[in-house]
């Protein structure tokens, strides 16, 4: 859905939609399990500079929702995940604040981006607002075992021998020498 920044000019703009799993690319580990909603509304914000030069803002409120799927960090099993994020956000023409430090727009609820041409993709926003949004790193359980780091075992599903303490090598030659006195 491209939100044009003509048509909002005439009205803001209300929005609704879903996106099916594999419709937002968004790369990485984890993956859409069910349908990216999103809801909200658009608006043009204009803001005058001087008398003559007017800059129009796009401000975007909403709030999605979708479910993943990741991987637990300890044992790799998949873990779904719900995802849930409200919005409030500015997009500005690009080159709008090239030349000064300060933003006259101080909305310090709103994140500020930057729209390039005639406005901007709200398939992008949600894309980006997602990534924001995924848990970087997941566990399926809070006391799940893991993997045993020297066979590859799922400890959750089943025990190794690896487990079984190690015997300390500086022990061994200490043993080894107690042998030979004993011996004698
Ligand atoms: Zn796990
Ligand atoms: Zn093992």
């Amino acid at each position: 859905m491209f939100l044009d920044i003509h048509e909002l000019e005439r009205h803001p703009l209300d929005f609704e939609e879903e996106f099916q799993p594999d419709v937002i690319d968004l790369g990485g580990e984890a993956r859409q399990r069910t349908p990216l909603k999103a809801s909200g509304h658009a608006e043009l914000v204009e803001e005058h500079h001087g008398k003559h030069k007017v800059i129009k803002d796009i401000r975007l409120r909403g709030r999605l929702t979708a479910g993943f799927e990741l991987q637990c960090a300890r044992c790799l099993e998949p873990v779904s995940q719900e995802i849930a994020r409200d919005f409030e956000l500015l997009y500005r023409p690009l080159g709008a604040d090239a030349g000064r430090d300060e933003l006259s727009v101080t909305d310090a609820e709103a994140e500020i981006g930057y729209y390039q041409g005639d406005g901007l993709l709200l398939e992008d926003v949600l894309r980006e607002q997602v990534v924001l949004a995924a848990p970087l790193k997941a566990i399926c359980r809070e006391d799940c075992r893991g993997l045993c780091p020297h066979c590859g075992r799922n400890l959750n599903l089943e025990q190794c021998t690896c487990a079984e303490p190690i015997e300390d090598p500086r022990w061994e030659a200490l043993k080894g020498l107690r042998e030979k006195l004993d011996s004698k």
